[in-house]
């Protein structure tokens, strides 16, 4: 009997099913390859600071340094780098936005993020920014997409990945097990992202789905080593001269296809931070799986005591995954509590 099923291979499925095999757990995984779930479309930033308030992302100072330790541990599983540490230039939109700034930097746990505390120009040439930015330590891009294929592969060649659409009508769930096509497992758990909301068991949880749209855009000549964040982002790709510019963030939206509506508030909210002359390579577009409260959905069915979720990654998949499959992995295996804030049962 194997000891789980886990559901999606998304960046939650992938985390969790590695930190159970580290601690010799028999898996499967079930995943119907989709090259535009959130994780695949992902700009794969991990930003400490965000938001007009600066705001220190929750829990930064455990999640990003067990992110990091995390990718790195990969890197050297794949021989291939998925972790480009990034400076992040955070651009001021107003003399009030320095000034709230200066206020945040008085306080010591926003130190280990500052490059250092004075306001910095670019180029206007290339950046409008007026009121000029500040530079943030500790930002990253993962490549999400390459982990996602990498991490598919091993799955594959240990023969622990079934790669169809779960049908839920072939779930059994026993009061000690579950059976699915023949496979027995104690638990099974599903990381099926944004497709949770048709998952029959958990349809009770809260999920406020954000479609995000991105674009590639051509630059010559720009900054290939920094994050330009203002009203939008402009990120390097491993591609020359290629730029990830995202994203939006829509509430009602129609289905998961690219529109010329995202397309048009991203171009529309570029021309207040680009200055330099561009060419529109791709255009993408995918559902984030996130949540009312912003915190992660884990734990167990209330009635059915062997159906798990982790899920509710929201917009910061990246940085969140490793630590909370980590978290849920020793819950699992060791039974440590789960925290309060994530564990679905705060519901
Ligand atoms: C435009 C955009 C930009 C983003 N930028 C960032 C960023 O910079 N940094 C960051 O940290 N996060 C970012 N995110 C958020 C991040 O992508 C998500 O938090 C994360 O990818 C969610 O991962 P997941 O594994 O839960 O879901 P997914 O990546 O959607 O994976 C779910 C998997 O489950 C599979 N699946 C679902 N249902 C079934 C089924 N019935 N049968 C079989 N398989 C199934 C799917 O095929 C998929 O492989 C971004 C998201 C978007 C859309």
């Amino acid at each position: 009997m194997l000891d789980f099923i886990i559901v999606g291979q998304g960046i939650a499925g992938s985390m969790l099913s590695w930190f159970l095999l580290k601690d010799n757990q028999q898996i499967l995984v079930i995943d119907e390859l989709n090259l535009s779930s959130a994780t695949n479309i992902a700009s794969g930033i991990t930003n400490p600071i965000t938001g007009r308030k600066f705001v220190k992302t929750w829990l930064a100072d455990e999640l990003i340094p067990f992110a990091t330790s995390t990718y790195r541990q990969f890197e050297t599983i794949f021989g291939e780098e998925l972790l480009h540490p990034l400076s992040i230039i955070k651009l001021f939109d107003s003399v009030k936005a320095q000034n709230d700034w200066s206020v945040r930097c008085a306080s010591p746990e926003y130190l280990a993020y500052l490059k250092n505390e004075q306001v910095i120009y670019l180029d206007p040439a290339k950046v409008k920014n007026d009121f000029g930015g500040f530079e943030i330590n500790g930002g990253s891009r993962t490549d999400a997409a390459g982990f996602l294929k990498h991490y598919r592969l091993m799955l594959r060649q240990k023969e622990q990945l079934l790669e169809e659409k779960f049908n839920f009508e072939a779930l059994e769930v026993s009061e000690n097990f579950v059976s699915y096509q023949g496979k027995k497992a104690k638990a099974i758990i599903f990381c099926e992202g944004a497709n949770a909301i048709e998952n029959p068991y958990f349809k009770f949880l809260p999920f406020q789905l954000a479609k995000g749209e991105c674009l590639i855009l051509k630059i010559d000549d720009f900054y290939n080593d920094k994050v330009i964040n203002g009203e939008v982002f402009i990120m390097p790709t491993p591609v020359k001269d290629e730029y990830y510019i995202g994203s939006t963030h829509e509430w009602n939206y129609d289905d998961d296809q690219p529109s010329e509506k995202g397309k048009n508030e991203i171009l529309g909210n570029l021309s207040t931070v680009l200055t330099a002359p561009y060419q529109i390579v791709a255009h993408k577009a995918a559902i984030r799986p996130t949540v009312k409260d912003r915190r992660p959905f884990i734990g167990f069915h209330p009635e059915y005591k062997n159906v798990g979720i982790f899920n509710g990654m929201g917009t910061k998949g990246l940085s969140l995954a490793p630590f909370f499959a980590n978290h849920f992995a020793q819950h699992l295996v060791t039974g440590i509590p789960l925290m309060q804030e994530v564990d679905i049962s705060r519901i």
